[in-house]
């Protein structure tokens, strides 16, 4: 068993997107319940906020100050999808300061690997903008934190929300010490992540057409995105978790289940074993089907705490 920490705030469900949104509190309590009742030994630990400094790595003092000043009217529209509620700001920084406390304790040596399970997600977030439900870019913040606090060369971001991250992508394209790697559905938000985006050669994008499924996910790990993966070799795999593509999740349309997303990570955790000794942080990003969200989280976990497999390919 690899020793796993849990990381997350209450502060993280005082962010209040008003009803109806997807992208709702009951979300993250979803992944608490399903991930407590599953493993009731995790250890959880009540993440920090993230400094000014660790965020102007990867953001403009404008945004900050944007998604840090309390919303005047209560509610304030950043975007169409994107709102500040009076909680946001404190939810904000406890998501960012997750991914920065576990990044400590994995480099550390005081876990192997952690999950963040926070909101609002973050890798829609450019260095200046705030969209598609995001106010920080958390894990970029996190891999910003590896590279400067540790001097670390080689760092991989593993994004297999349904998604593209054009965030994180647009923070680490001209940056060769970040790889980023991204699966996502073809022709919705952001509707980027093409294959030919290669950044400085540092990023490899897979869109999969709607109703893609299982195989064809696997495959495209397999094949691509995990031996790009394999041959950069990082110091540390972060993991942008986004439990979207499942076949039940109201905004896409992949055909993925649980069983899938814990194929794919204890294939990342046997790359951090073969490269970066174990470690790994892995942050919640999005998922809007609220019992597929728990069983894709629970899922996740429990692969992070197997630690690497060994052996076979894993074929659905
Ligand atoms: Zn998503």
């Amino acid at each position: 068993m690899a020793r796993i920490l849990g990381y997350t705030h209450p502060a993280c469900l005082a962010h209040d997107t008003g009803m109806g949104h997807p992208e709702s509190a009951d979300r993250l309590g979803a992944v608490l319940e399903g991930v407590h009742e599953a493993f009731p030994d995790l250890e959880w630990i009540e993440a920090p906020r993230a400094t000014r400094g660790q965020l102007l790595r990867v953001h403009d003092d404008r945004l900050l100050a944007s998604v840090l000043t309390p919303p005047p009217g209560g509610h304030l529209h950043l975007d169409p999808d994107t709102l500040l509620s009076p909680g946001s700001p404190e939810a904000a920084l406890r998501a960012a300061g997750a991914g920065v406390a576990a990044t400590e304790a994995v480099m550390h040596g005081e876990a192997d690997a952690a999950f963040c399970a926070v909101r609002p997600p973050g890798h829609h977030a450019t260095g200046d903008t705030a969209m598609g439900f995001c106010l920080f870019n958390n894990i970029a913040v996190a891999a910003a934190h590896a590279l400067e606090r540790f001097g670390l060369g080689r760092v991989a971001i593993a994004d297999f929300d349904v998604h593209h991250g054009n965030g994180t992508q647009a923070i680490f394209e001209h940056d060769p010490r970040v790889l980023y790697l991204s699966s996502h559905q073809s022709g919705i938000f952001p509707d980027s992540g093409a294959g030919n985006e290669r950044g400085v050669g540092n990023i490899v994008n897979l869109p999969l057409p709607p109703g893609s499924g299982r195989q064809a996910f696997r495959h495209a790990w397999s094949r691509q995105l995990l031996p790009a993966l394999d041959a950069f070799a990082p110091q540390l795999l972060l993991v942008s978790a986004g439990f979207d593509g499942d076949r039940r999740d109201p905004l896409a349309q992949l055909g993925l289940e649980p069983a899938d997303f814990a194929w794919l990570t204890g294939e990342l955790a046997r790359l951090a074993a073969r490269h970066a000794q174990g470690r790994m942080v892995s942050m919640l990003e999005g998922g809007y089907h609220l019992q597929a969200l728990r069983e894709g989280a629970v899922a996740h976990v429990s692969s992070l705490l197997a630690g690497a497999p060994s052996g076979g390919n894993g074929e659905p």
